[in-house]
């Protein structure tokens, strides 16, 4: 028996969209990415399924979500990448990737990369 509280834990609350040239926008992950369905209220999602697997190259971990809203199921993807990209150019240290995070339907078909975690 997974603890619900515990997956809902492991949800980081945003992800960052990067935006062309106004930098980072803030979008919450705290609602259902399923099309048609406008749920933004966590206490209508319900994470009950965790996977997660790893390679050489990165983590990935899946949060199956419930919608009770809408009463669809859709996943969470939450890649982080081992080695952590820096740019080439000494004078820009910025890490250019760290975590992404992708919204899936209930049979693991992409329903869009949401941003980065
Ligand atoms: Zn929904």
């Amino acid at each position: 028996m997974v603890d619900e509280e515990d997956l809902r834990f492991e949800i980081p609350s945003y992800a960052f969209i990067a935006l062309a040239r106004r930098g980072m926008e803030k979008i919450s992950l705290d609602q259902c990415f399923l099309k048609d369905c406008d749920n933004q209220d966590v206490n209508l999602l319900e994470p009950f399924k965790k996977e997660e697997s790893e390679n050489e190259i990165k983590h990935t971990k899946k949060i199956y979500i419930k919608c009770k809203k809408c009463n669809g199921i859709f996943i969470l993807k939450f890649e982080t990448i081992k080695k952590v990209v820096k740019s080439t150019k000494a004078k820009d240290k910025e890490v250019l990737s760290m975590g992404l995070v992708y919204a899936l339907d209930e049979n693991g078909k992409n329903l869009g990369h949401i941003g980065y975690f």
